[in-house]
Parts: structure tokens; sequence; C-alpha cells
């Protein structure tokens, strides 16, 4: 199929394959495509697609923190593509098994109050939603300095649940990745191309597109793109993600207030889950107070100062009153904040005339 998709990229030139893959193994190649309801993997889709990848998969890593419109999007690709989409999540059962025995024996000879304790294995139970059950195992929320949650929701995910199947003999798995250049400096100097080893390779064609040919990609092969875009949001990802931005906050806010409450119900349970009883969705320990630092506050003190209704209280204000070290302020040129080289979370900016 050839599709030129105008001065940007032409889809059916735009795949350089580096190598023949046909030649390089003599078993079945295979691809798949981590799409995540955001721009840049549905254009890696609609590429896959073009190119007659031969046993093409498209894979959607549910964290259980997605926005509804996000599912809705997936299922309307699946249909508008003809591609079944898979859902994938992740299961922390196990370890939230190892975690209730490491409190139940550890934490007491560690002389934790046994008020916490029992608090902490009342709430220690696998809930199915990924996102949750992830940071009840940690006791904490990801944040930008730690951010396991793209690693244990979707990359691993993925890995695990799809790839690590097929890599048996002779097998070559191209493993797709949205990620463009200018998204970020991690991603500048990626290779478009790269073995990972076991017959798996990290593809990622779409490293010298721009946003343009993104949504180019789209208009050219009639699909919409996730609605979310034309609502204020920046990113398509989790609803809120850890990197969310002041201003995307205040949005969310207004227009989806029951995802701040999920979010306020949740960092309750992941108190209750961690030994200090301080978590909170966005890294309340760098938040810093106009009074003075959070180092002289307690626990109670912080999670009081930091926690989504505060954070999102803060959001509404324009200068002074509680500053978040890890949301970035409006102003902040960069917004690259997800800087995963895999391209799994599409957190980037997206400037919103690019999306209409
Ligand atoms: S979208 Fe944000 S919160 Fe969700 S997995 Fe990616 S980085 Fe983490």
């Amino acid at each position: 199929m050839v599709v030129d998709i105008g001065r940007h990229v032409d889809l059916a030139n735009a795949i350089r394959w580096p190598f023949h893959p046909a030649n390089e193994l003599p078993g079945l190649q295979h691809n798949i495509v981590s799409v995540s309801g955001g721009k840049d993997s549905t254009a890696l889709l609609l590429l896959a697609l073009t190119q007659d990848a031969p046993n093409l998969r498209a894979v959607f890593a549910d964290t259980g923190n997605e926005h509804e419109l996000t599912i809705e999007y997936i299922d309307y690709l699946a249909q508008a593509t003809g591609v079944a989409i898979e859902h994938r999540r992740a299961d922390f059962s196990r370890q939230i098994a190892r975690k209730r025995e490491f409190i139940a024996t550890k934490w007491r000879e560690q002389g934790v109050a046994e008020t916490i304790v029992l608090a902490a294995l009342e709430v220690l139970q696998p809930t199915g939603v990924p996102f949750l059950d992830l940071c009840l195992w940690k006791g904490r929320f990801p944040s930008r300095k730690a951010q396991f949650c793209t690693e244990e929701l979707k990359r691993n995910v993925i890995v695990e649940q799809v790839m690590l199947p097929l890599m048996d003999g002779p097998n070559m798995i191209m493993s797709w990745q949205g990620v463009r250049a200018d998204e970020s400096d991690v991603r500048r100097y990626l290779p478009e191309c790269e073995a990972v080893g076991g017959g798996l390779y990290n593809y990622r064609p779409l490293l010298r597109w721009n946003v343009d040919s993104v949504f180019e990609a789209h208009r050219a092969m009639g699909i919409k793109p996730n609605p979310l875009y034309t609502m204020g949001a920046s990113r398509v990802g989790c609803m809120p993600c850890i990197n969310c931005r002041k201003g995307e906050l205040r949005e969310i806010a207004a227009r989806w207030p029951h995802h701040i409450d999920r979010i306020a119900r949740w960092e309750d349970l992941v108190r209750q889950a961690s030994k200090r009883g301080g978590a909170t969705f966005f890294a309340g320990a760098n938040a810093k107070h106009q009074q003075g630092s959070i180092k002289e506050m307690d626990v109670a003190q912080i999670v009081a100062l930091a926690n989504i209704r505060q954070a999102v209280e803060w959001s509404r204000t324009t200068r002074g009153g509680i500053q978040y070290d890890l949301i970035a302020t409006d102003g902040e040129t960069d917004s690259k904040a997800c800087t995963s080289a895999y391209g799994l979370c599409d957190s980037d900016w997206v400037p919103m005339e690019a999306a209409v």
C-alpha cells in the first residue's frame, strides 16, 4: 500500500529497514506495536499497517489509571483499522503477598507500631487495578525521580506477556516504539534500530518525524486523534500522569473531577500501606512551602500540604502558595518530563493547533 501523506512524511518511504529482516533469522518475524492511545503510537500503528508488517500485533498496556476516553479510543482505533488491539495488565498479586509477609514479620521485628502493621495488612490486597496495586506494593507513588511506573505498568507487561513467549528459537521480534528525536535529549540520540538480544529488536521508525507528521498520518489514513487532545490535554497517558503540568492539572480538575476524587481515595489507601504514612500522588516530599522548608515538617504536615486536593488548589493559583518541585510550571519549556526511551507513555507537549 502506498500512502503519500504530503510534504512531511511519505508513509510508504518513511520506513527504512536497516537490514532485511526476513533474511536475518530463519524463524518467523513478529511485529509488536505498543499502542497507548496517544498520537505517536497511533501513527506508529498506521505506519506498520501501510508496511504490511508481518504478524503484526498491537498491544495496549492498560495501567488502570487511564481516562475513559482513551479506553474508548482504543476500541475505536481497533475498529477503524481492523487490527485487534490486545489489552494487557500488570499483575502484582505475588509482590503484594510477599509484602504482606514482610510487614507481618520484619515490620514487627523493627518495632513498627501494631496499629500501623494492622492498617497496612488490611489494605494490602490486590485490587486488580495495576497502578494502584503497584503503589500499594511499593508503599508510595512513583515520581519523576523514581519513575518506576513506565517500566512496571508498560514495558514489563509487554515484554513479559507478549514478547518473551515469542523469543523462542530463531524468531525475530520487532518492537515498534513511537519515540521522536525532537521530544527530548534522551531520545535524540537513540538509534533507529537496535538489537536487544534473543532475536528482539527495538525499532523506532518515527525518530525523525515531527508532531505535524504524526497528525498528518492520522489525517491521511482517516483516523481521528484521541479526543483528549482537543479537550485541553497535552498528553495522553495516565489521568493524571505523575509528570502532569500545573495547567494540565487545573484542566483535569475542572473537566474530570472524578479522576481527582479517585486519586484522593488512592492516596488514602497507599498512605495506609506505607510505613511512614506519607504517600502523596505528586512527590510531596519535594514540596516547599512559602513559609519554610518541609524538612522541618512531620509526615502529617507534609501530607496535608501536598495531597492531590492541595495540588489542585495550587494549580488554580498564579504565583505563590505552595510550590511543587515535581510539578512543572506552565512556563517551563522543558516539558519532556517522561524520559522513557521506549515511548510507552505519550507524555510530550502537543501544541493544540497541531491537534485540530
Ligand atoms: S503516563 Fe505518567 S504516570 Fe502513567 S506510566 Fe507513564 S510516566 Fe507513569
